[in-house]
């Protein structure tokens, strides 16, 4: 179905000043502090209209950190199911991308790919907060491309 112009604006304001809402679902805690630093004025993540919230069903980005704890493994996927389409995930560091040095781990159910499905991977350990804003970037890049592309194939 081909998006209205009401439609296209609609998205093109959700792409441009996304809101974000972020699940620890297992990790050190050393990768959320790199998020943290993301976020705050040194480096600034809200520079690209990005605005962190509480909720679930308004926000357009999942961001992850730590691998998934069998424990942890129902929220994450109530959460993910909460957020209206078109949703996406960013798995941050490398226990969120594959488990990563908790994977053996007997209470570990996997990386966040193990429950929901993940749009960009970053690994690091810990992620820095530069490249969490290049893989945000990227996300919405890849948001817009999708569109057009659909937009394409519609006409
Ligand atoms: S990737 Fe490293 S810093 Fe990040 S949660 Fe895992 S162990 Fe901690």
């Amino acid at each position: 179905m081909t998006r209205t112009i009401l439609q296209r604006a609609v998205d093109w304001g959700r792409r441009n000043s996304p809101w974000i809402i972020r699940f620890h679902s297992g990790s050190c805690c050393g990768c959320d502090a790199e998020l943290q630093a993301a976020l705050s004025s040194r480096y600034d993540l809200e520079r690209w209209g990005v605005a962190e919230q509480g909720s679930p069903r308004q926000a357009d980005i999942l961001i992850c950190t730590g691998a998934v704890t069998v424990q942890e493994k129902g929220r994450l996927r109530q959460i993910y199911e909460q957020m209206l389409e078109p949703k996406f995930v960013l798995a941050v560091g490398s226990c969120a991308c594959s488990g990563g040095a908790l994977s053996d781990c007997y209470a570990v159910a996997g990386g966040v790919d193990s429950t929901i499905p993940v749009d960009v991977y970053l690994p690091g350990c810990a992620a820095r907060p530069e490249a969490i804003i290049d893989a945000v970037r990227e996300l919405l890049a890849n948001w817009e491309k999708a569109q057009k592309y659909a937009d394409t194939v519609e006409e």
